[in-house]
């Protein structure tokens, strides 16, 4: 793309755009089982209205713009009381649950800093189950991420392992409320005792359930605890962009305590510009993701995220129900809010196969590759939307495992899985990983139609080969015609 000799007015700029959008997965249809958050068009009205307002407001610096400060509090104010923090808990605003993850493990590397210098490199213990962003942060901060067993029934963290996996250079526990992949709460109340036996920070990942999880228990739902009742939970994430649908770029980071939170803090007064002090990681930052949140939530209110989390549950539980009664799919353990893993045990049914079905009969549906003790499956995010939709997505499961039971399954994958137990991910290089692109079916970067080959391929090759090609189609993703 050529930058225009001239500027284009605007209605031509906005027609443009939208045609970009002709190949994007409708996500207002109800058919989406992922990706956004839909509490309907009038909610998002009054996002976008906020959002548009505070779009240029710079949250840079809160005594320029005391506004941001307010909004800011005022979010932290609703999602702490929400979460049962104590007196003296503090929290901020971030662009997402990646980066309210980010300075839970920045504080607790920093704790452990402080008792054990620099030298050693600390250790987070988490399950398996666990979101990725926990160990992206060990990635970026030169931290361990010790992945640990979880119970294969329940999908939630086995304490005993936890506590088998702790060194003297564990600095930070971690549990899940709920966790993605499987919808389950984590013990928690046995995680913060472990913590507190070990004097180790405990963060509780509730980025998707955090919001969601006291109004499914007002609904009767079997909640566990989970929050800041919990004494050893030292710091809880809560998305606001999942299910207190506001736009994206909307999280909460809660910490106990003034101290901890002072260990993510980061102030620069070593170059020439102005004075630099963050108290997250973006630096310049819109006021509109903070508005847009700050509107969600009172725009729906408490009554009113009490009726969508009923419409969720209703669907929920219709959608537990009716799999439970499908020969060939079964749920993975008993979610306890809205998120669904769907797995087949029955050799004759490949749900990679079953997962293309549904996309063929238009639903969108996210594959999950098997790994630890969780099987290959297809994962569901409930919407407030999705329940007229549920009759219907049943029959479709019906008819996709009886299509997908007629599908072969992949004849390389059982290959490739002998050939790479044999080879080193160091001595795998580009040429290898096209030649692997092509058998799988995948030139240059046009997927095809049907993904079960490349995700049978995935699936049974080892995690760091999924890593590399992950990463390598990505990189081959992004480039730019001139
Ligand atoms: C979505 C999610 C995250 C990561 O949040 P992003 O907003 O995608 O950065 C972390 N933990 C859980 C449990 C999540 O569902």
């Amino acid at each position: 793309m050529k930058l225009p000799s001239t500027g284009i007015p605007q209605d031509e700029i906005l027609a443009r755009l939208d045609a970009y959008r002709k190949e994007d997965v409708d996500w207002r249809s109800g058919r989406v089982w992922g990706y956004v958050y839909d509490a309907g068009v009038e909610a998002q009205k009054a996002c976008e209205a906020a959002f548009a307002d505070f779009l240029w407001e710079n949250a840079l610096d809160p005594t320029v713009f005391p506004s941001m400060l307010k909004l800011e509090n005022d979010l932290v104010s609703m999602v702490a009381q929400h979460l049962n923090a104590p007196e003296g808990a503090v929290g901020n605003f971030t662009s997402g649950g990646t980066e309210s993850i980010f300075l839970a493990v920045l504080a607790a590397r920093e704790n452990f800093r402080r008792k054990k210098g620099t030298d050693a490199i600390p250790e987070i213990v988490l399950p398996e189950t666990a979101h990725a962003a926990h160990q992206k942060a060990a990635y970026y901060y030169h931290m361990k991420a010790v992945i640990v067993p979880i119970d294969p029934v329940t999908f939630k963290a086995d304490v005993a392992a936890m506590r088998a996996a702790i060194t003297e250079n564990t600095c930070l526990l971690v549990g899940s409320a709920t966790s993605y992949a499987h919808g389950v709460v984590d013990p928690i109340e046995e995680l913060g005792q472990l913590a507190l036996e070990h004097d180790l920070r405990l963060h509780v990942d509730g980025c998707i359930g955090g919001w969601l999880l006291p109004w499914f228990e007002r609904l009767g739902a079997n909640v566990p605890l989970h929050d800041f009742q919990v004494p050893g939970v030292s710091s809880m994430s809560c998305d606001l962009h999942k299910y207190g649908f506001a736009p994206k770029g909307a999280s909460i980071i809660v910490h106990r305590d003034k101290s901890m939170r002072q260990q993510h803090m980061y102030a620069c007064a070593t170059w020439s510009g102005y004075t630099l002090v963050n108290n997250a990681v973006q630096s310049s930052k819109s006021g509109g993701p903070m508005a847009a949140a700050w509107a969600a939530l009172h725009f729906m209110g408490d009554e009113g995220y009490l009726e969508l989390a009923r419409r969720m549950r209703q669907a929920t539980l219709q959608i537990i129900e009716g799999i439970d009664a499908l020969d060939g799919l079964r749920v993975l353990g008993r979610p306890e809010m809205n998120l669904i893993a769907i797995a087949s045990d029955d050799p004759g049914v490949n749900i990679f196969h079953v997962a293309d079905e549904m996309n063929l009969r238009g639903w969108y549906v996210q594959p999950q590759l098997s790994y630890g003790a969780s099987p290959a499956n297809i994962h569901l995010s409930v919407n407030p939307k999705s329940q007229p939709h549920v009759p219907s997505l049943l029959a479709d499961f019906a008819a996709s495992v009886e299509a997908a039971r007629k599908l072969p399954s992949s004849q390389i994958a059982p290959m490739l899985k002998d050939a790479f137990a044999t080879i080193d991910p160091a001595d795998f290089d580009d040429k290898m990983l096209d030649q692997m692109l092509g058998m799988a079916g995948m030139s240059g970067v046009a997927l095809p139609k049907r993904m079960a080959e490349i995700n049978e391929v995935m699936d049974v090759i080892p995690t760091a080969f999924r890593e590399k090609l992950l990463t390598t189609f990505v990189n081959e993703l992004f480039q730019f015609e001139r």
